[in-house]
């Protein structure tokens, strides 16, 4: 925008003053593409536009709860953050949940849930895996429609596998967002009315 701004002032100086006209015309012209510029960087900031940031990860140093020596692995100190371990020595699969700065360490074992079924309602007791991005696959008892049953690391998401939720890949700033933009232009016919007399 401000680029566009400066461009605005060169082109009404460089226009001689008794061209009243002309000069209106070229305001007018400047006003619409700042509100078509506008509007474009709305429609393609639509699209959920991710900042890379990279998750403060610490070195945890706990004993096996299965045989004993240190373990030694990177976990985020985010509040409740849960991760898969497995220990090198055993083959032990553990599971690290952060606890008010600390991590605690004990055996993968599936923990009581529960979710609520999307098609009827009814509250479901389930059994699952404890780490963020483990599926759970079952029918409904009451209804029985067939549930998908995912963990993120906020909770759990239950859904019905055969309606697939429609994914937007989020965008990046940078090059392809710059294109978009320049496609959209094109699309809209900006750059064609430019070149018009
Ligand atoms: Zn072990
Ligand atoms: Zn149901």
């Amino acid at each position: 925008m401000e680029r566009l701004d400066s461009l605005q002032h060169a082109t009404l100086e460089s226009v001689p003053s008794h061209h009243d006209e002309e000069r209106d015309h070229l305001f007018s012209e400047v006003a619409s593409i700042r509100t078509e510029l506008r509007l474009l960087a709305s429609q393609v900031s639509g699209v959920p536009v991710i900042p890379t940031r990279t998750p403060k990860r610490m070195d945890v140093q706990k004993a096996c709860p299965n045989c004993g020596p240190m373990l030694q692995y990177r976990q985020k100190s985010k509040a409740k953050n849960v991760k898969g371990v497995k220990c090198t020595k055993c083959g032990a699969r553990l599971c690290s949940r952060e606890a008010d700065g600390d991590f605690i360490v004990g055996l993968r074992t599936l923990v009581d849930d529960n979710v609520t079924c999307p098609s009827c309602g009814h509250r479901l007791s389930i059994k699952m895996d404890p780490v963020p991005g483990s599926v759970l696959d079952i029918d409904c008892i009451h209804c029985k429609v067939v549930l998908r049953i995912s963990r993120g690391h906020t909770g759990l998401r239950c859904r019905i596998p055969s309606q697939p939720r429609a994914m937007i890949p989020p965008a990046t700033l940078g090059e392809e967002f710059l294109q978009k933009v320049a496609d959209l232009m094109v699309f809209k016919g900006w750059a064609a009315r430019q070149l018009a007399p």
